[in-house]
């Protein structure tokens, strides 16, 4: 259920309707505004009473909610979610007016190699840098990243170049470690349901990077969402990176019609990764402009110095001409469109 209190509500009505869920034995989620504060509730496993709330002061409606989730929704939140990534007053955000770059090799390889790719992305204007230590590869056979030591250069990489980390953990003591090490914790696609997970990236202090399960449906994607969200960290994105269909053109079919299909529903910030997307790097910058003309928050692309060499994903890692153009080619779309703020 959610509560939309009046306008013109105080603190103690809405400290009063808290107090009366939490008396029920569920959480509350007093989300304000600029004209009003909604109040999730959750815990629930069966439908709540509206009348208990109907006559509380300050309360202007109950709505009945019949989706499986609800603190991602624009009903609860109907300001879109400007994610900060780091304390610092010029952080980089994404969901704001700056188009999010998140560039960088799929794997950390050794120290030169991700220096010398986060050099490229620094000075393409990206702000943030991209490259797993733990990678979740089909087969146990294949490079499976640099554990630890990967996030330690991660860590320098970030100091050398002011650059902010992103990087996946696949279980819950990898959190730890990316909290450690880096700036915001990727959820892959292979874990998005991966509940525990869920859970304990909902309760930490980065923001999160929530990639769709390659066969998950819209549902499922803003369910995972709602498993952060109701730990309380309300600091998360979503990422657009291909869904398994019957084409053989492709690795993965990048659903770009999601992102205006989450946009109607839900407050959240979207960014779309036409390298997992694709699987090729020929179609990658392809892509990205795309993504960005239908309105994502930003992009997550992988360039290597030296694909052929690539640990992983070399097939549809971008050289590092192919990635400046590409650059170049996203912002001239990002600024045509500013005018207009593609909602
Ligand atoms: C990655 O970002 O390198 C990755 C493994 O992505 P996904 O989880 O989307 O396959
Ligand atoms: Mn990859």
């Amino acid at each position: 259920m959610l509560i939309v209190m009046k306008h013109d509500a105080s603190a103690e009505d809405v400290a009063g309707v808290v107090h009366v869920i939490e008396e029920m034995g569920y959480t509350a989620h007093a989300v304000a505004s600029s004209n009003r504060t909604a109040i999730g509730i959750t815990g629930n496993q069966t439908a709540i009473d509206s009348s208990r709330f109907a006559y509380l002061s300050g309360v202007a409606e109950t709505i009945r909610v019949t989706k499986p989730y609800k603190l991602t929704t624009l009903d609860f939140h109907p300001e879109k979610t400007i994610v900060r990534v780091g304390e610092e007053t010029n952080a980089p955000t994404i969901g704001g007016e700056e188009l999010a770059i998140i560039a960088g090799p799929c794997a950390v390889e050794s120290h030169a190699q991700a220096f010398a790719i986060a050099a490229v992305v620094k000075r393409s204007g990206a702000r943030f840098f991209r490259a797993g230590a733990y990678k979740p590869r089909t087969s146990p056979y294949a490079f499976q990243g640099m554990g630890e030591e990967g996030l330690r250069i991660l860590a320098e990489v970030r100091e050398a170049f002011d650059l902010k980390i992103v990087t996946e953990a696949m279980n819950e003591v990898q959190v730890d470690l990316v909290e450690r090490y880096g700036d915001m914790i990727q959820i892959g696609a292979r874990n998005m349901q991966n509940f525990p997970l869920l859970r304990r990236a909902g309760r930490s202090h980065l923001p999160v990077l929530l990639k769709r399960g390659m066969a998950a449906t819209f549902d499922e994607l803003l369910s995972s969402a709602e498993y952060i969200l109701a730990e309380g960290n309300q600091n998360l994105v979503l990422c657009e990176r291909g869904i398994r269909t019957f084409t053989q053109h492709t690795r993965n079919t990048l659903d770009l019609a999601v992102v205006p299909a989450l946009r109607r529903i839900s407050h959240l910030p979207i960014i779309v990764d036409p390298s997992h997307g694709t699987g090729k790097s020929y179609m990658v910058a392809a892509l990205a402009r795309a993504g960005v003309a239908v309105g994502a928050d930003g992009l997550m692309i992988e360039v290597h110095d030296h694909p052929d060499h690539a640990l992983s994903d070399g097939s549809q890692s971008l050289t590092v001409p192919d990635y400046e153009r590409a650059i170049t080619e996203v912002r001239l779309i990002h600024e045509a469109l500013m005018p207009v703020a593609v909602a």
